[in-house]
């Protein structure tokens, strides 16, 4: 059997180290690269499977079928460029893209197979099912509000995954969520507006991430939540997505195609 080879990209970063364990425990896949930034301290380390950490992409490219990248959005962009010239596939996870940058992702995907997914774990993608269905069946006599907090050197605010949980309510409401979402509240702020889509931000410690969806009504709350404890199920779900994606004709694959979740 010919096992699929897997670029890393982050590889020494906090999901990049779980990426490469969840390479090594699937059975179609093997590490065939790793990358960090050129410069970085550890070029040139020895890894696990003789693999040597790179700095270069094209010349990590050339040893991949398929490539894993966590890392911040001009990296994955910049990245992504090499990997569409080259024809290989790109899972991402990376999250704060701008709309320019998510704009662009979206015209590479032309070249080459992607799926960008803020949240690679299976339960958070059927927790956006259900907000959707939830908010779909209640309608708007319940207000939501997302809560997300996660480690004290996360960069990006709110998360990627409060974002898509504020998109699937804002599908299940048949509205707009970029003139209903609501990122602040401080001083007079008057009575909450109709429709809104509240999101709020906590950081601290070292939490992999925790999200809950409010659906506040009167004398009533229904609330959906996801903890994490670890971060294996986001790097075995980005693993699962990268063996899927081997093969497939270019296009910007949902992690919902993925899941079953459509
Ligand atoms: P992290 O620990 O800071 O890891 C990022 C790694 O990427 C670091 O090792 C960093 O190197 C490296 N890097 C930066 N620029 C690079 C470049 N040009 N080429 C190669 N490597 C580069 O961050 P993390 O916690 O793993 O999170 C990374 C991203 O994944 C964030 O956007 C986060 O929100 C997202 N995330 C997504 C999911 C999901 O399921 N979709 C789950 C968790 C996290 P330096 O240390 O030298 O900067």
């Amino acid at each position: 059997m010919n096992h699929g080879r897997v670029l890393v990209v982050g590889a020494c970063g906090r999901m990049g180290e779980q990426v490469r364990k969840w390479v090594g425990a699937h059975e179609a896949l093997v590490l065939g690269a790793a990358l960090e930034v050129a410069g970085h301290p550890r070029i040139g380390d020895p890894l696990e499977d003789d693999i040597t950490l790179q700095g270069e992409i094209e010349e990590a490219l050339q040893s991949a079928d398929v490539v894993i990248d966590f890392t911040v959005p001009e990296a994955t962009l910049h990245n992504l460029r090499a990997a569409a010239e080259a024809g290989v596939a790109y899972v991402t996870g990376t999250t704060g893209l701008s709309s320019e940058q998510k704009a662009e992702l979206k015209a590479l995907s032309k070249k080459v197979p992607i799926i960008h997914a803020p949240n690679f774990s299976l339960s958070v993608n059927v927790m956006g099912w259900l907000a959707r269905e939830a908010t779909r069946r209640l309608g708007d006599a319940f207000d939501p509000e997302i809560f997300e907090l996660h480690h004290s050197a996360k960069r990006d605010a709110p998360s990627g995954t409060a974002l898509f949980l504020a998109e699937a309510v804002a599908e299940g409401q048949n509205q707009n969520l970029a003139e209903h979402l609501v990122l602040e509240r401080s001083g007079d702020t008057g009575p909450r507006p109709k429709g809104a889509i509240g999101v709020q931000t906590l950081r601290g410690g070292d939490n992999p991430g925790e999200h809950t969806l409010y659906l506040i009504g009167e004398g009533e709350r229904l609330e959906i939540s996801h903890r994490s404890s670890t971060r294996d199920h986001f790097a075995r779900g980005a693993v699962e997505c990268a063996a899927w994606l081997i093969g497939k004709k270019p296009g910007l694959y949902p992690i919902e195609t993925v899941y079953h979740l459509e």
